[in-house]
């Protein structure tokens, strides 16, 4: 099994109240917290699991409390922790296609970008919720060349040691990443997790659009996992490659 090693990027930050992640835990409680890209490689390829921001002033109608400073703009952000260049990334995985994790996608030029291909459908049919969330200019074809998008259907295994899950319910077709490292499997989880705390308190995230599928997805992430990196944990350090423990 080839052996991946996985660092944290930082691509921007979000002031929210803590119970909007936590299904109205801590409510009242103002937190800032990280927007997570994950690079990883296995000495061969050159991976990024989701993108960030398009454009911090169009995100902010949809989440007035994102922030970026200069160096998190998703391009510099690859560069200064894995020091690659966008035209070095053989594989983009987007978790899912909200805005704030597709945004960049079309900065990668060279790169195959995999998402399932029930998330695709889905974001050009957003439900009430969702809809500020699905910007199409990150995902249609202006954005992307249509050839380098690989349509998954289910759980696939991508190259040695790295694999998809499906872990719907924050969307519709959402998956998380497995990445098998020295320390054991790590789960970039997207915002089926936003922080640690959904998948070890079986607690809903930000935005349900399918709530028995929430539960469904925690628990393959429980029993597929041993670490996390959440879409927006705040206690993970930008460059890391220690994530919180799956319980
Ligand atoms: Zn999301």
């Amino acid at each position: 099994m080839e052996k991946w090693v996985v660092k944290a990027i930082q691509v921007g930050s979000i002031q929210l109240d803590r119970s909007a992640m936590t299904h109205y835990r801590g409510k009242g409680e103002q937190l800032v917290v990280p927007i997570w890209c994950a690079g990883a490689t296995d000495g061969k390829h050159k991976v990024l699991v989701d993108t960030g921001i398009r454009d911090l002033k169009e995100y902010q109608k949809a989440e007035p409390g994102v922030r970026q400073t200069s160096g998190q703009d998703t391009v510099s952000a690859v560069k200064r922790i894995m020091g690659w260049n966008p035209e070095d990334i053989d594989i983009v995985i987007n978790t899912h296609l909200h805005c704030d994790h597709s945004g960049s996608n079309g900065k990668f030029r060279n790169s195959k970008i995999y998402v399932q291909k029930k998330e695709w459908e889905a974001a050009f049919e957003p439900l009430v919720p969702e809809a500020p969330f699905y910007d199409t200019l990150c995902f249609d074809k202006q954005a992307v060349n249509f050839f380098q998008w690989q349509f998954l259907d289910g759980d696939t295994e991508i190259l040695p040691g790295l694999q998809v899950i499906t872990t719907p319910g924050h969307t519709r077709g959402h998956q998380s990443v497995l990445f098998h490292t020295e320390e054991g499997v790590v789960c970039v989880s997207g915002d089926i997790c936003n922080v640690a705390e959904n998948v070890n308190e079986n607690l809903e995230p930000n935005i349900v659009v399918l709530v028995p599928e929430v539960y469904e997805s925690l628990k393959r992430i429980r029993q597929a996992a041993h670490y996390i990196l959440p879409g927006h944990e705040p206690a993970i350090q930008d460059g890391s490659e220690k994530f919180v423990p799956v319980l």
